[in-house]
């Protein structure tokens, strides 16, 4: 290669030789200055002092790696009151001090890393040209991104992230006008939450998930931020609301519903369990399952054993065939695992708890502070959704409905699920599918009660949409007297939250895209095999912050 048609961009350097070193090209070069500027008391100094040499790598040339020695000078500094008595010459826009590559080939890297991650971006890299291990291009991609971020971000919003899906939970925080994640914190408190919103005055206004952590977290590290409820998840609770009251419909155990006292009645008079069928619905299927299943079992067994086959037991029993398959070959029927609840759960201090409830104290701070003396580490939300399903059950019992069952579907012949029924009461006509919309009407037509939760949701979610707040305090009066106890608890609710959801139906944002970016987040954790630190991970999420190899 002739001398000049080599050149380096770099200013002041003077280019002294190039060859090819078993696949590398290695070029020599010197730089060239007269002065340097000390780098602690940025006097100019001229006073040369000695040189040495310096070994990087730049960009690739024909696809084999550059490394570039380049001879640099050691100045003295004149200035009496500075500590650095000698010093390297420094090269900005080139090469930082110690680093192994150049600014724009330390870019690309970076570039490889974010884009598909450490073993893939070493492999691309190879294939450039580049001379950059996988520990090479993550190090440069995390000290990078580490460096401070000085965004200013108005609108954010907050969401989980299972980093151990059940034992450890993050928290990521999203720029929901940029659609940029800013960043992405180890752990799921208030504390360390607020410590975050704390330091950036400049948010406004603040999405988090429906857990009530975060709405706490806000109150507490950004007071004067404005809370956006989230549309989705407000719909989804009237739907778990819907759903709730739909099961206080259903018969005790479904996969008996068909017939359960040809199960339990069939060897002279009925158990306990089986007087409970009519009596109790609710309580036999929260209580007494147990002995209930125990005796559909030992029934199942005398069959078999009397040498009915499967099918027919099926047939008579009107079991599922699933159950009794596994059932014949079975000795005894295990009881169900459970895990022991940790005293972050309030299901450890159940006994207690029932006690207290059943004596009559159901206020849930009095509760918490009880529970609390007795070891209780969990928050006062999940203690007020575990007290919830015996208030709940209780309102469930005083209502009228629970005589009634819900409608059969005419396709299939059998009872339409309160899942089903839930979602189907909440989505819009215009959505359903002709088999739906077919479901609906039998629904509205033989239960009055789905006709007036349907008409709710109909209004709800047409408010949500609606730009108009008047609206929801008409919608929370009309839900306050239709004399549905989980649809009065829902209205309830948003009353308590009430200036969130009116922001939800003022405010153009909602958590959807930070829900997204937790799907992007599991997929690089498991692209990464799940062996990613949180700085990595954090690293890749946030955009890359790049200037330098567009000027290359
Ligand atoms: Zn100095």
């Amino acid at each position: 290669m002739k001398r000049n048609s080599l050149t380096l961009p770099f200013p002041d350097i003077r280019f002294a030789s190039v060859a090819l070193v078993d696949g590398v090209w290695d070029v020599r070069a010197q730089k060239l200055s007269t002065a340097a500027s000390c780098p602690r008391c940025q006097v100019v100094s001229s006073a040369r002092h000695s040189s040495y040499q310096r070994r990087f790598w730049d960009l690739p040339i024909q696809g084999r790696p550059v490394r570039i020695t380049l001879t640099v000078r050691r100045w003295q500094c004149r200035n009496v009151a500075c500590r650095q008595s000698i010093f390297t010459e420094r090269l900005p826009g080139i090469v930082d001090p110690r680093a192994r590559h150049t600014w724009r080939s330390a870019g690309i890297l970076r570039l490889l890393g974010h884009g598909v991650g450490g073993r893939p971006g070493e492999r691309l890299a190879g294939r450039l040209g580049f001379a950059g291990s996988r520990a090479t291009i993550l190090r440069h991609l995390v000290r990078h991104q580490q460096l401070p971020d000085h965004s200013a971000p108005r609108v954010v919003g907050l969401d989980e992230w299972a980093s151990k899906r059940g034992l450890h939970y993050g928290t990521i925080a999203v720029d929901l006008e940029h659609r940029t994640v800013i960043d992405i914190l180890p752990d799921r408190t208030a504390v360390s939450t607020a410590a975050w919103l704390a330091e950036r005055p400049s948010i406004e206004l603040i999405a988090p998930d429906r857990d009530g952590l975060y709405a706490e977290a806000s109150r507490r590290g950004a007071p004067c931020a404005k809370q956006i409820a989230d549309r989705f998840h407000l719909v989804q609770n009237l739907r778990a609301a819907i759903e709730r009251q739909l099961r206080g419909l259903e018969r005790p155990i479904r996969g008996y519903r068909a017939n359960p006292e040809r199960l339990l009645d069939c060897d002279g008079p009925p158990s306990a369990a089986g007087a409970g069928v009519q009596d109790e619905p609710k309580e036999l299927t929260h209580m007494s399952e147990r002995s209930f299943l125990l005796a559909a079992f030992a029934k199942v067994r005398a069959m078999y054993d009397a040498g009915k086959t499967v099918a027919a037991i099926t047939r008579e029993l009107r079991l599922s065939r699933k159950i009794a398959d596994k059932w014949v070959r079975l000795e005894f029927l295990p009881e169900r695992t459970r895990m022991a609840p940790k005293s972050t759960t309030p299901a450890r201090f159940a006994v207690y708890l029932r006690q207290r409830w059943a004596e009559g104290h159901r206020n849930v701070r009095r509760l918490l502070k009880e529970v609390r003396v007795k070891g209780y580490t969990g928050c006062y939300p999940r203690l007020a959704a575990f007290v919830a399903k015996w208030r709940q059950k209780a309102a469930i019992k005083q209502t009228p409905a629970t005589a009634v069952t819900l409608p059969l579907d005419p396709r299939t012949g059998a009872v339409i699920s309160p899942i089903v029924a839930a979602a189907l009461c909440i989505k819009p006509r215009g959505m359903l599918t002709k088999r739906q919309a077919g479901k609906v009407d039998i629904l509205k037509r033989e239960l009055p009660i789905f006709a007036c939760m349907r008409s709710l949701a109909m209004r709800f979610r047409g408010l949500l949409r609606g730009h108009d707040p008047a609206a929801l305090d008409t919608w929370i009066r009309d839900a306050m007297r239709c004399r549905i106890p989980v649809i009065q608890q829902f209205a309830a609710k948003l009353r308590h939250d009430i200036d969130a959801v009116r922001n939800a139906i003022l405010e153009p944002w909602s958590n959807g895209q930070t829900e997204g970016q937790v799907n992007r987040l599991k997929m690089l954790k498991r692209a990464m095999y799940g062996r990613a630190s949180i700085a990595l991970l954090c690293a890749r999420m946030r955009p890359l912050r790049e200037v330098e190899y567009h000027q290359i």
